[in-house]
């Protein structure tokens, strides 16, 4: 008899699992016919039991959620695969509220229309000192919006050290492309000054672009011109200077011991006409791109055709909001995980690690580490972390069997260990991460 003549027919298996499972027939049906033909392809046969617990895990794959919430512990703050900023209490709070009707776009004293706008505008206008600004699904939408409404058909000069890939496909000289702007492309790889700029401006030229290198630095023999000087010879040539900041900030970050990166507030006040920033990197909110400037220009990029396809949802706007109201109100580093964990001390993860591996007990230890701040922000910049760590024979299966936890524990795995970088996990979290922690000693004990 032909092996497979065994396998269970498809409405023998369609009953076993429906027996089991409360799912819409055309579902059952669906995954027991892909779990057959599997069976089949595979060559190696399996019991009627095997093929209904296949077919019920197959139908429970599909109407999970996979966007499964994790634990980071790589020491990567803003780790772009595990969606950048988390979002702080009042953000969340803030996005839960806005989830049915909201007046997203009405004006409540006029019983008309209102502007999307005006919800974010006067914050970021508060906070960079710019006289308005604009959000933007992301940044690469930003960059793309400013440079198809203000430069399309026409020249946008950048320094060859800032045309750059920022990751993900995202590639200055292709948005450039995609836009209708020409790329000019002036200076060296390594040096350029207010002169190359100055030389390369025509009656075609729209802007100056300047572009953070976000994941990458020069040193040594490196020259980049000062920002106002650029600001003051653009406008005495009667055109825009315009900043990708990329992650851009509205707190000096060299108080807890990273690099200079210029504040926003600081690219305003230099004299750029136009600044954008990310929402979900080190400003800490949901995924969003911002642009604070002149008004006349956020007027045109409001009113500019491909808006309408770059547009926040209700949401993301009051998550943003939200997160804005921290700065102001001067509360950000206490409310604002992002904040949170750049602002811990090394003394103070020491300790939390100290408590946590009492708890825990043998063989979870206590190690120094690194973290670094991800998501293209200071990426030669560390700061000192404390890690628990787990000695065992086979550290990529560990952290495998973390992966599969729920939440999902992400680590590090290095010198025959697995590690758990405690600056890139909240405090918050420590009692799930304990009872992660004893699942993976046992784990681990068992594959020794
Ligand atoms: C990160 C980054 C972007 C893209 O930002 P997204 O919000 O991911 O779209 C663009 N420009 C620079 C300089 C960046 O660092």
């Amino acid at each position: 008899m032909h092996p497979f003549r065994s396998l269970p027919s498809i409405d023998s298996l369609v009953g076993s699992v429906a027996a089991l499972l409360d799912a819409p027939h055309a579902v059952v049906v669906a995954a027991s016919r892909s779990v057959l033909t599997e069976i089949r392809e595979s060559g190696v046969v399996v019991d009627h039991a095997t093929c209904v617990a296949r077919v019920v895990s197959a139908v429970q794959c599909l109407l999970e959620p996979t966007l499964r919430p994790v634990l980071n512990g790589t020491g990567v703050l803003l780790q772009t695969n595990l969606g950048r900023a988390p979002l702080s209490s009042a953000a969340q709070a803030a996005m839960q509220h806005a989830t049915g009707a909201t007046a997203i776009e009405y004006d409540l004293v006029r019983g008309a229309r209102g502007e999307r706008n005006r919800h974010l505008s006067p914050l970021l206008a508060h906070l960079s000192g710019a006289e308005a600004g604009i959000a933007v699904n992301n940044t690469a939408a930003a960059v793309l919006l400013l440079l198809t409404a203000l430069g399309a058909g026409r020249e946008v000069i950048v320094s060859r050290g800032e045309a750059v890939e920022i990751g993900g496909g995202f590639r200055i000289p292709d948005v450039l492309r995609q836009s209708g702007a020409t790329l000019v492309e002036v200076g060296t790889t390594n040096r350029t000054y207010v002169r190359d700029y100055a030389a390369a401006i025509t009656e075609r030229t729209a802007f100056l672009l300047c572009v953070h290198t976000s994941n990458f630095r020069q040193f040594g023999f490196v020259h980049t011109p000062d920002k106002r000087e650029l600001a003051e010879l653009a406008h005495q040539r009667g055109i825009l200077l315009i900043d990708d900041l990329g992650s851009g900030s509205f707190l000096d970050v060299t108080q807890y011991g990273l690099s200079a990166e210029p504040t926003v507030q600081a690219h305003v006040a230099a004299g750029a006409d136009l600044v954008c920033f990310s929402g979900d990197k080190l400003l800490g909110g949901p995924q969003a791109g911002l642009i604070v400037g002149k008004s006349s220009l956020i007027d045109q990029l409001t009113r500019h055709p491909l808006l309408r396809a770059l547009r926040l949802d209700k949401t993301s706007y009051a998550g943003i909001h939200a997160t804005l109201v921290s700065y102001v109100m001067q509360r950000a580093v206490h409310e604002i995980p992002i904040w949170q964990m750049i602002s811990a001390t090394h003394a103070e993860l020491s300790h939390r690690a100290g408590t946590l591996q009492q708890s825990l007990g043998h063989p979870w230890q206590v190690r120094d580490s690194v973290s670094t701040i991800g998501g293209g922000a200071l990426p030669t910049d560390t700061l000192p972390s404390c890690a628990l760590v787990l000695p065992c024979s086979q550290p990529d299966a560990v952290a495998a069997h973390a992966r599969g936890l729920h939440p999902a524990l992400i680590g590090r795995v290095k010198d025959n260990a697995f590690w758990l970088d405690l600056r890139s996990l909240m405090p918050n979290d420590d009692e799930i991460l304990l009872a992660g922690c004893r699942l993976l000693a046992e784990s681990a004990a068992i594959r020794e």
